[in-house]
């Protein structure tokens, strides 16, 4: 079992607070639903034959990301009830989010040949603060992982997982009650 999911977010009854039991039952519901993609399914499973365990970190704060095992971190930290608008009237859900993370930690751990050449192999400038910000082909990578993921959940009905139309650019995100809902409905 690579993946170690653990609860978060302060003392019971903070507002960010996620036990351990609600955390991994928020990853249950996730991981089923969303390796209903092909291509989120091989991720996963990749991941979970790792020797390494890569800590999930769940709270409710409206944040996700990946922290590198080369910078010190090697875990993912989600939150499971946050959706991300990421169009007008688009959206994607919680299951997504975190498929993207876990994404950012299969190219650390199993293509490796992107690290080498991180950061300088930048490859355009984002169109989120004024054009200035730079994309790495990392994130453009896992944007494009995370558009098939859309696609494919999309021909299994669930057409309401949205593609993003630029790489960093979101409009925002939203509360929703589970890690498969888009915050549309
Ligand atoms: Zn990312």
């Amino acid at each position: 079992m690579a993946f170690n999911v653990k609860g978060g977010g302060g003392p019971k009854g903070a507002a960010t607070h996620v036990s351990h039991d609600g955390a991994k039952e928020y990853f249950r519901q996730a991981m089923e639903y969303v390796t209903k993609s092909e291509a989120a399914k091989t991720v996963y499973d990749t991941l979970q034959k790792l020797g390494t365990d890569i800590p999930v970190e769940v709270v409710h704060d409206d944040n996700m990301f990946y922290a590198h095992a080369h910078a010190g971190g090697g875990y993912i930290h989600w939150d499971p009830l946050s959706a991300l608008k990421v169009t007008e009237g688009g959206w994607q859900s919680p299951a997504v989010g975190l498929i993207h993370e876990m994404y950012h930690a299969y190219q650390e751990f199993c293509l490796k040949d992107i690290y080498p050449n991180m950061p300088q192999k930048l490859i355009s400038l984002g169109p989120s603060g004024g054009g200035k910000n730079p994309v790495s082909k990392e994130e453009v990578d896992t944007v494009v992982f995370e558009a098939k993921v859309c696609k494919q959940l999309g021909k299994l009905g669930h057409e309401n997982e949205t593609a993003r139309t630029t790489y960093f650019y979101v409009l925002g995100s939203v509360n929703v009650t589970s890690p498969t809902s888009t915050g549309k409905a």
